[in-house]
């Protein structure tokens, strides 16, 4: 009702194709227009309709029969639909095309078709034709309206119209043939108009039938329809009116009872039985009587069966493609704090849940559709929401173990810090822990329906934490061997600074037997500490094999160091003193002329240089007192590490050499004249003693 209506709408309902205006909930649609194309508008006009989301829940008729019959009349009547009537006073034409309207508060769409009345002259039975086919894809009803006058003419247009319905009915089922055609009955609804009681109901609707058989016979059927009659596809209804304009009142009472039949399901004769519903969702409907009418148009064999396929692969991708469209929004928050190394607590729940929405979005929708289609496109559905979601799962995984190896290397160190542990039972209770955190979160992570595994981020997670424990491993090593040594050092000392004071023919010997005693306490204490670092035979040996060459050179330092220029000649000193400046009781001696002086001072003076070579060397009197050590260059192993510079050369023989022969000169030559000195002051010292 407005004023934007074209010229040409005649009818009172507002016109579908005037595009600012929202057309009342009742006005109808011109499906298809006078150049035969189909609407676009048919979404919108099913969202107003308020069917957009009923599913299967409508139902859809159309009409059939001869112009001017009353059949709009009928329609608007029943449904408290809008269509055109023909105005009597005018007989103006009416717009040419098919036309659907929502029926009156019922969830019922029914299609009017208006041509011209071609038959009689003979034009437009192409329209008339692809009409009759749309119809019969779609509507589980079809109301096929006729004067009581033209029943019996067998010749006359109604069956025409009929066999036409027949054929192209035959056609439709052609590429089904062989599958269960009774599902897909539809019902024919005689309404014969202006029945004026003579004849009764039964007699005419025995005549349309024993015509309807004939037409039937008459038509070839296609190959493996033969055997089918015209019970195989339709069910019939008949129903007498009486005339619009001389009984009015009953003609509206018996209208309303027709109406009944199409509302109340209860009924025993209710029209819309399930069994003719054509099982397309209502929100399916407008691409697939779009796409019928594109084949109706184009002439090609129209196979109901896989056109409700292609509507559902249609469909299913659209649904789909909808579902996947929120899902990837929704889950785009993960990829940041995944990229960043974040492990997030509830990702398995989230992924789930926000699949699970996709995936019933899809369900509602999509599972009225064609059930192979439908479970196609799930799974595929399902499969793209996985391959979504599985960088995120593999992410967190990466970061999980990340922050998991992490933790384990801090607990370790951290126990290790403290007193009194256990290291091979610290380290397997954490790894026990790390590994079991891991198991429990990747779990949880993990959704059903995928394929995803975390075997290989936990194999490369043990692969790791080995790592990290053979490293804590070798650091404890080290610094149980640094400790060990540190005791070596301290016993060392003492005894060997002692012995190197006092040089004795077996200096060498107590030296030694104090080093052997020192390096086997030192090889208990290793041997009894790294039992708890599991470490294997061949580390043992290696830490072995390095405590003893340390320890040596512990021992080789202390020799040096007692024997540097300085300190040797102090002990030298002391030694010639010992003998020359004291007597065999050790008292002191205060020379008198008549002493030996030369004599002594010889005697003191050699004994003391032959102290020297005694320092020279390390040499025990007792041989079975002497050590060996394998040298560098011994053990291939070992040669090879120094050559990488990872070991230093250890010469061992040479390590028994204290001081060179050039030294032992040198410092034979520093002590006689230090030797000489005490020996000018003894002479002088009796010179003094005379001359009191
Ligand atoms: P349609 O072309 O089949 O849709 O027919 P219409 O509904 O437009 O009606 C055509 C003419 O028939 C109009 O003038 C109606 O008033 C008239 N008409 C409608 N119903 C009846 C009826 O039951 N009997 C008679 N005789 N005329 C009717
Ligand atoms: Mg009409």
């Amino acid at each position: 009702a407005s004023t934007a209506q074209p010229a040409t709408s005649l009818s009172s309902s507002a016109a579908p194709s005037a595009p600012s205006s929202i057309p009342a909930p009742t006005a109808r649609l011109q499906l298809i227009d006078e150049d035969q194309k189909f609407t676009p508008q048919l979404n919108d006009r099913l969202s107003q309709w308020g069917l957009q989301d009923a599913g299967f829940g409508y139902d859809l008729c159309a009409v059939l029969g001869s112009q001017s019959t009353g059949k709009s009349t009928l329609l608007n009547k029943l449904f408290g639909t809008t269509f055109d009537v023909m105005d009597e006073t005018r007989r103006q034409q009416t717009t040419k095309g098919i036309w659907m309207c929502r029926g009156q508060a019922m969830n019922v769409l029914v299609m009017d078709v208006e041509g011209t009345d071609g038959r009689e002259r003979g034009e437009d039975q192409d329209f008339e034709r692809k009409s009759a086919l749309f119809s019969m894809a779609s509507a589980e009803c079809l109301i096929v309206n006729m004067w009581e006058h033209q029943v019996g003419l067998y010749q006359g247009a109604n069956m025409a119209l009929l066999k036409t319905v027949f054929e192209v009915n035959l056609g439709l089922f052609q590429a089904a043939k062989g599958s269960s055609a009774s599902k897909d009955k539809t019902l024919l609804c005689f309404v014969i108009r202006d029945h004026i009681g003579n004849t009764p109901l039964e007699n005419l609707q025995n005549t349309i039938l024993a015509d309807l058989r004939r037409i039937w016979d008459s038509l070839s059927k296609p190959e493996g329809l033969e055997q089918s009659t015209i019970d195989t596809f339709f069910d019939f209804t008949f129903v007498t009116l009486p005339h619009k304009i001389l009984q009015p009142a009953e003609f509206d009472a018996q209208v309303n009872q027709l109406r009944a039949r199409f509302v109340d399901s209860s009924r025993k004769d209710f029209i819309f039985k399930p069994e003719y519903h054509k099982r397309i969702p209502a929100d399916g409907l407008p691409h697939y009587l779009g796409s019928i009418w594109e084949q109706v148009q184009t002439n090609k064999d129209l196979d109901l069966p896989t056109q409700q396929e292609l509507l559902a692969q249609f469909r299913c991708d659209e649904i789909a493609a909808a579902a996947f469209t929120v899902f990837a929004l929704a889950v785009k928050v993960f990829r940041r704090p995944i990229e960043q190394g974040e492990v997030l607590a509830d990702l398995g729940v989230l992924m789930g849940k926000h699949r699970g929405v996709a995936v019933a979005e899809f369900d509602k929708a999509a599972s009225r559709y064609h059930a192979d289609v439908y479970r196609r496109k799930r799974s595929d559905l399902l499969e793209k929401l996985n391959s979504t979601l599985s960088p995120f799962y593999l992410g967190q995984l990466k970061n999980l173990h990340k922050s998991i190896l992490a933790a384990f290397k801090a607990s370790v160190l951290d126990k290790l810090r403290g007193e009194g542990y256990d290291f091979a039972s610290v380290v397997s209770t954490e790894r026990e822990r790390a590994l079991t955190t891991f198991e429990k979160n990747a779990d949880h992570m993990c959704l059903d329906e995928t394929d995803w595994s975390y075997e290989d981020e936990l194999d490369q997670l043990r692969v790791n934490i080995t790592e990290i424990a053979d490293q804590c491993r070798r650091e404890e090593t080290k610094k149980m061997v640094l400790q060990i040594e540190r005791n070596v050092k301290r016993d060392l000392a003492e005894p060997t600074e002692l012995a190197l004071s006092r040089p004795q023919p077996d200096m060498w010997d107590r030296i030694l037997s104090n080093f052997s005693a020192t390096l086997d306490k030192a090889e208990v204490a290793y041997l009894r500490k790294a039992k708890s670092f599991s470490c294997t035979d061949e580390e043992n040996e290696k830490a072995l094999r390095t405590l003893k060459r340390r320890s040596w050179l512990v021992l080789r330092a202390k020799i040096d160091e007692q024997t540097a220029d300085s300190v040797l000649i102090t002990k030298l000193r002391g030694a010639f003193e010992d003998r020359f400046r004291y007597d065999e009781a050790g008292v002191p001696r205060v020379w008198r002329p008549e002493d030996d002086i030369d004599g002594l001072f010889r005697v003191a003076r050699d004994e003391t240089l032959a102290l020297i070579p005694l320092y020279s060397r390390i040499a025990p009197q007792d041989s079975s007192k002497a050590v060996e050590l394998p040298s560098t260059s011994d053990d291939p192993e070992s040669a090879h590490a120094v050559a990488r510079g990872e070991e230093e050369d250890f010469d061992f023989p040479a390590s028994l050499v204290v001081f060179s022969e050039t030294r032992k000169a040198e410092l034979g030559a520093r002590f006689r004249k230090e030797a000489d000195a005490y020996y000018v002051e003894a002479k002088r010292s009796t010179v003094s003693t005379m001359a009191q």
